[in-house]
């Protein structure tokens, strides 16, 4: 009789991976917004990642025909190095994270990753080059374990904790009735924004990936929360090619360059140091966030 069975099984289990399979794609389009005509070029070849130096070339983009949103841009992240990147919001910011997680392709201009064209290479082996922690993280309906377990494929549960500790959500799994089985969205669990964006740093963090993007990262922590977990960030950018897009200036101080990108165009360029000399866009950005932490520290107190 178990003889009979066993393909049965398997079919049902062939069934349920592909469904499984399915439903993460369906989560992962919905989590990006996926362009879903992005495709690999015929007979594309793996990207190889040798230092991780990510360079966008006079870069033009529009969702929409008729509506361009990047104007040529050009900027040059040498491997290793950080590059962040502040302006207005609808600047356009987590559009050029979208572009080179390729969401999309751009219009004009292209994005090297040493030297190789990201629209040339296979779109798996550029995804598996690249971790993002987005502005807005929608999890999948599955186990908290499963969506932080999901950065890397194979991982372990001490790995999965190692890396829930460094996003300074352990404490909250711990806390759980189910722990890390937990079932989160819409048929279990619903997390706060900061939880989620905490989920999504330790699926990050988890994967190590040699180029990191930080979408505002921390944008929905409270401050306390962040200032734990910016520490770990900082530690995860070490030596390795990271753009983080911020919010607050404060977070980016020692970034190796900073862009300040308005209406699509690159408006200023320089380290903190230049642009404060610079005494233009970002300085003021810069006083006017001073003004406000100051602001808030009186009212904590
Ligand atoms: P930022 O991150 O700097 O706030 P974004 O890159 O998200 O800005 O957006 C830049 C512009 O592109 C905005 O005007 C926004 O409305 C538009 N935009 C963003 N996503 C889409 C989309 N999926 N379809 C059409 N327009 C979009
Ligand atoms: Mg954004």
């Amino acid at each position: 009789l178990m003889q009979l069975f066993r393909p049965l099984d398997m079919l049902g289990w062939v069934y349920r991976s592909i469904r499984q399979g399915l439903i993460d794609m369906e989560a992962m389009f919905d989590l990006t917004d996926t362009a879903a005509e992005v495709v690999d070029a015929p007979g594309a070849k793996p990207l190889q990642v040798s230092k991780g130096h990510v360079r966008f070339e006079d870069v033009a983009f529009g969702y929409e025909p008729e509506r361009i949103i990047l104007k040529g841009v050009t900027l040059d992240v040498p491997a290793g190095s950080s590059l962040a990147v502040v302006g207005p919001s609808g600047a356009g910011k987590s559009t050029l994270a979208r572009l080179l997680y390729r969401f999309y392709d751009t219009t004009a201009g292209r994005i090297t990753i040493d030297g190789q064209d990201i629209a040339k290479v296979q779109q798996s082996s550029l995804r598996a080059a690249i971790g993002i922690v987005p502005q807005d993280t929608v999890l999948f309906n599955d186990t908290i374990g499963y969506n932080i377990a999901y950065g890397r494929e194979g991982a372990g549960q001490a790995e999965v904790e190692e890396a829930a500790k460094g996003a300074a959500i352990d404490g909250f799994i711990a806390a759980l009735p189910q722990g890390y089985e937990s079932t989160v969205g819409e048929r279990g669990l619903k997390l706060s924004g900061g939880e989620k964006q905490r989920v999504a740093i330790a699926r990050t963090l988890l994967k190590d990936p040699p180029i990191l993007i930080l979408d505002e990262a921390t944008s929905a922590l409270d401050s306390r929360t962040e200032e734990a977990i910016q520490a770990t960030l900082d530690g995860a950018a070490q030596g390795r090619t990271t753009i983080i897009i911020a919010h607050r200036l404060s977070t980016i101080v020692g970034a190796d360059q900073i862009v300040v990108l308005d209406a699509g165009k690159v408006a200023e360029r320089g380290t903190h140091g230049e642009l404060l000399a610079k005494g233009s866009l970002y300085a003021e950005l810069w006083m006017r966030q001073a003004a406000e932490r100051e602001l808030e520290e009186v009212t904590e107190r």
